[in-house]
């Protein structure tokens, strides 16, 4: 388990930048942690490391937005059957596809026990840690 601290947007934006150098071709990258811990801010970093053409709105009010192979998936107001309605099961089983997910523990029965996960944590207003299980 690696843990960082990061004490700044900034900084948690270019931790998700980095991250996008490891190999995620297929993998789901689940962003967990409460409102504001930083997991849409680590998602943006993320998505511009992996080269997905923004602008990289919230999906809060879209469920799901796709960047050619790379979706980015907010969870928090919608339920695991809805997901699955999105076409969850072929979109994670696509080896060039990279799936973020904010929220997942409220989707967590579809999520495959392979998925990378990442738990943020507010610790105080520009302090924020961020773990990872692998
Ligand atoms: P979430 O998606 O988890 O709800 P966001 O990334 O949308 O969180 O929001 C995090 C907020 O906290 C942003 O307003 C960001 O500017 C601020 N912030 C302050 N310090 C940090 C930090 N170290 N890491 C990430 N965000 C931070
Ligand atoms: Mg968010």
């Amino acid at each position: 388990m690696k843990k960082i601290i990061t004490a700044s947007a900034e900084e948690t934006n270019k931790l998700g930048k980095d991250f996008a150098k490891k190999n995620l071709g297929g993998k789901i990258i689940c962003l967990e942690g409460d409102l504001g811990a930083g997991k849409t801010t680590f998602a943006q970093g993320l998505l511009a490391g992996l080269g997905a053409r923004g602008p990289y709105t919230s999906p809060t009010f879209l469920i799901m937005k796709k960047y050619q192979n790379v979706y980015h998936l907010d969870a928090y107001r919608v339920d695991a059957e809805s997901v699955l309605d999105l076409g969850w099961e072929e979109i994670i089983t696509d080896e060039n596809n990279i799936i973020i997910v904010e929220w997942p523990e409220r989707i967590r029965k579809i999520i495959p026990t392979k998925a990378i996960w990442i738990k943020f944590k507010w610790i105080e207003k520009n302090k924020r840690s961020i773990s990872f299980n692998n």
